[in-house]
C-alpha cells in the first residue's frame, strides 16, 4: 500500500440500513459528472448528489471558450450535454446537499437533507466558492446590488454604473461581460499589474467602457435601499475616499468546498483536499477531483480530467476489493 494512505476505516462496521452503492460522487461540476461518466461506464452504477447547483461554477459562465470541442456555448449548456451523457450510461443524478459524512467505518455513511446514503468508495468533488471581501455592508447588500455572478444578474444593471472588483481571468472576464449591460464598468484591483492573463488583460483594456482603479481596496459598501457607492482606500497612499457606484461584482478568488471533511481527511492550510498522484486522499476508498484538491490549475477542462481519472482509480480500487472479499471471508471462517 502506498504510504500516502493514512487511515484505512474499519470494514463493514457502519450500522446502516439503507443501500450501499459502489460509488457515490458529490458534487455536479466538471469533476464530478466526468467521474459520473466514467464510473458510469465501468458499470458501478454511480450516484451523483449534486449539490445546491447542477453545474458547480460552471453553472454561470457565460461563454466557455476554452473547453476542447466546445466552441462558445454556455456552462449550462456543457453541464446539460455531460449530465445526459453519463445518465445515458447508467449514472443517477439526485439533487440533494451533503451536511454530514462519515469516513471512519465502512461503508461511508452521507447525510443530505433527503436522509443517508451509504457508499463503498467515494468522489469528492465539491469545488470551490467565490470568495468575500469581508467588508461592512457585502452581506447586507448581496442581492441588492452585490453580486458574485454577472451571467446571473448583470441584465439588471442595464445602463448603469459598475464595478468589478478583482485582478484575475474571472475579473476581466465579468467586467467585458458586463460591458454589454452596463453603461460604465469600473475594475477596482488591489494592485498596479492584472493577475489574468495577456488575452483578457488586452480585451479588458481595449474595451472603451471599462476603466481601472489601481491599488485600491473596498473598506466598506455604502447604500440605502441598493447599493449606492463604494469606500475606497489607496493602499500606496492611505488615502481614502467614496466612489459612486449603482453596482458592485467581487470576483476575487475562490475557496475550496472541504469544510465537510475536516477532520476526517487530511486538508492543506489553504482549505484543498490533500491528494497523491492517483487522486487519492488521505482515507482509503476516497478521491478528490477538481478545485477542491486542485489550487492551480483550476480548469472546466482539468477538472473534468481529474474526474475521470478519480473514477478509473477508484473502479480499480473496487475491482481489487472484490477480488480479495473471498479470501478474507475464508481466513474468518
Ligand atoms: P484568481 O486568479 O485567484 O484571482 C483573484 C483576484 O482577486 C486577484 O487579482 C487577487 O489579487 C484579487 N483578490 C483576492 N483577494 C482579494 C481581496 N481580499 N481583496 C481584493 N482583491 C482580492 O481567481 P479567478 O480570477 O477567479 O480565477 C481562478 C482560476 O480560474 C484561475 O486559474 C484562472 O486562470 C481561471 N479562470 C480562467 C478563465 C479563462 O481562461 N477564461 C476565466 C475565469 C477563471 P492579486 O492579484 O493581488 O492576488
Amino acid at each position: 500500500m502506498n504510504s500516502f494512505i493514512l487511515s484505512t476505516p474499519t470494514p463493514n462496521s457502519s450500522n446502516h440500513s439503507g443501500e450501499v452503492r459502489d460509488v457515490i460522487i458529490i458534487g455536479s461540476g466538471p469533476a464530478g459528472l466526468a467521474a459520473a461518466l466514467y464510473a458510469a461506464r465501468a458499470n458501478l452504477k454511480p450516484l451523483v448528489i449534486t449539490g445546491n447547483e447542477i453545474g458547480g461554477q460552471i453553472a454561470t459562465t457565460s461563454e466557455l471558450e476554452n473547453y476542447p470541442g466546445f466552441t462558445g456555448q454556455t456552462g449550462p449548456e456543457l453541464t446539460e450535454v455531460m449530465q445526459a451523457q453519463a445518465e445515458k450510461f447508467g449514472a443517477e443524478v439526485k439533487i440533494d446537499y451533503i451536511q454530514q459524512v462519515d469516513l471512519r467505518q465502512r461503508p461511508f455513511r452521507l447525510t443530505g437533507a433527503d436522509g443517508n446514503y451509504y457508499t463503498k468508495a467515494l468522489i469528492i468533488a465539491t469545488g470551490a466558492s467565490h470568495r468575500k471581501l469581508g467588508v461592512p455592508g457585502e452581506d447586507e447588500f448581496t442581492g441588492r446590488g452585490v453580486s458574485y455572478c454577472a451571467t446571473c444578474d448583470g441584465f439588471f444593471f442595464t445602463d448603469k454604473e459598475i464595478v468589478v472588483v478583482g485582478g484575475g481571468d474571472s475579473a476581466m472576464e465579468e467586467a467585458i461581460f458586463l460591458t454589454r449591460f452596463a453603461r460604465k464598468v469600473t475594475v477596482i484591483h488591489r494592485r498596479d499589474q492584472l493577475r489574468a492573463g495577456p488575452l483578457l488583460q488586452q480585451r479588458a483594456m481595449k474595451n472603451e467602457k471599462i476603466e481601472f482603479i489601481w491599488d485600491t481596496v473596498v473598506t466598506r459598501i455604502l447604500g440605502d435601499e441598493t447599493v449606492t457607492g463604494l469606500e475606497l482606500k489607496n493602499v500606496k497612499t492611505g488615502e481614502t475616499r467614496q466612489f459612486k457606484t449603482d453596482g458592485v461584482f467581487i470576483a476575487i478568488g475562490h475557496t475550496p468546498n472541504s469544510a465537510l471533511f475536516k477532520g476526517q481527511l487530511e486538508i492543506d492550510d489553504q482549505g484543498y483536499v490533500v491528494t497523491d498522484k492517483y487522486l487519492r486522499t488521505s482515507v482509503e476508498g476516497v478521491w478528490a477531483a477538481g478545485e477542491i484538491t486542485d489550487s492551480y490549475f483550476r480548469q472546466a477542462i482539468t477538472s473534468a480530467g481529474m474526474g475521470a481519472a478519480a473514477a478509473i482509480a477508484a473502479e480499480r480500487w473496487l475491482s481489487e476489493q472484490e477480488a480479495e472479499e473471498p479470501q478474507t471471508a475464508s481466513a474468518a471462517a
